[in-house]
């Protein structure tokens, strides 16, 4: 099997396996006892580690269930703590920071959309200095690849607190929370070999987030329940590795990815959505006259897992709204291919080797 979709999730690295094994008979972090001083060493580890790498402090690290959750706690957090109701946000975001802002419309808030440009990058507009609730804003988009002007956006937002969802960044690209300013950050582990069902939320100690969920007072009150003391400290131990090898490895990708981009262009009638500056394992492109959908099975069918990059609902293939915010036509938009490649890629000539048959088998089957 070829896979080429780890934007949507990157296969456990091994060293974070042996990592988890080693923890998962790790009690309760919170027990006043040795065994759970034991777990709580293991985590304050994870901990330092993790803040190491991401340039912030470990008390600003706090361990969610997901990525999603992180973007909820965050946005939702900053919503409920201000005296604003103004969000500002881009029309690109994943649904688990979409969502939860149009969510945030029935509290009273008032949502406006930064401008996107046909390369899929936001623009920072003065509407952003503004004042308000929260600003948020993806670091790179996961259907793209396209990196945002993250740095730029901050500067501009003055007072006003960011939130940055960095899930498809961190572990690919250097992320430095204090250097870029940030107030709170989401990261997920799945996304850089660590495990499924782990999150990252960095967020500084001030303003203080309103909390979304109730229990006890753990990670800071900002997301009780007790600690998943072995995911933490895998996610520690994929993050470490990702961070060492990512200047060799965003090199290795970039040459993987212009080369299958090199047969692509060939292809009668492609489009190219993915546009520097942008991460180094992804290529998004339209085949003109041909459906995602069936891309991806005929793909499939010779062992080789692709996706379109955008969530479709209930089967029913919808064009991306990424895409179309991009400015590309709806037919366009549906024709949409994701490949992204990763840790485990070593050469994509099994792909290139059939995509030129396969999309004219695909452009037979034509347009739904
Ligand atoms: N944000 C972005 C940009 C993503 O790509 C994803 C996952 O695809 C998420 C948030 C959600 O992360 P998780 O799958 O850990 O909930």
């Amino acid at each position: 099997m070829l896979y080429l979709d780890h934007a949507a999730t990157t296969p456990l690295r091994p060293a974070a396996r042996e990592a988890w094994l080693e923890a998962s008979e790790l009690l309760n972090a919170g027990g006043q006892y040795a065994l759970g001083r034991r777990a709580r060493s293991a985590l304050d580890q994870a901990r330092e580690d993790i803040a190491d790498c991401l340039g912030c402090e470990p008390i600003e690290v706090i361990f969610t269930a997901s990525g999603t959750e992180a973007d909820n706690l965050a946005v939702q957090g900053l919503f409920f703590a201000s005296s604003h109701n103004r969000i500002l946000s881009s029309p690109i975001e994943h649904p688990a920071v979409k969502e939860t802002v149009s969510a945030l419309v029935k509290h009273g808030a008032e949502v406006e959309f930064l401008p996107v440009s046909h390369t899929g990058h936001v623009s920072v507009t003065a509407a952003v200095g503004q004042p308000a609730a929260l600003v948020t804003c993806m670091w790179a988009n996961n259907e793209t690849g396209a990196i945002q002007p993250i740095a730029e956006l901050i500067d501009a937002a003055g007072a006003n607190p960011v939130h940055v969802d960095a899930v498809q960044a961190v572990g690919h690209i250097p992320v430095d929370f204090h250097q870029v300013g940030a107030t709170t950050l989401a990261a997920s582990a799945h996304k850089f070999g660590g495990p499924r069902g782990v999150g990252l939320l960095l967020a500084r100690r001030s303003p203080a987030l309103t909390p979304v969920l109730h229990g006890g007072g753990q990670e800071r009150g900002i997301r009780p329940g007790t600690v998943d003391v072995a995911g933490a400290v895998a996610t520690a131990v994929a993050l470490k590795e990702a961070t060492a090898e990512m200047a060799a490895e965003r090199r290795r990708l970039a040459a993987l990815r212009d080369q299958l981009w090199d047969v692509v262009r060939q292809l009668p009638d492609v489009t190219l959505h993915t546009h520097e500056p942008a991460l180094p394992g992804h290529l998004n492109f339209t085949v003109s006259g041909a459906e995602g959908d069936s891309l991806i099975m005929l793909l499939d069918s010779l062992q080789i897992a692709a996706s379109t990059g955008s969530a479709c609902s209930n089967g029913v293939n919808r064009a991306s709204e990424v895409l179309l915010a991009m400015g590309v036509k709806e037919q366009q938009a549906r024709g949409a291919l994701r490949f992204s490649l990763g840790r485990t890629t070593e050469s994509v000539a099994q792909l290139t080797s059939v995509l030129a048959d396969v999309v004219a088998r695909a452009r037979i089957a034509g347009m739904a």
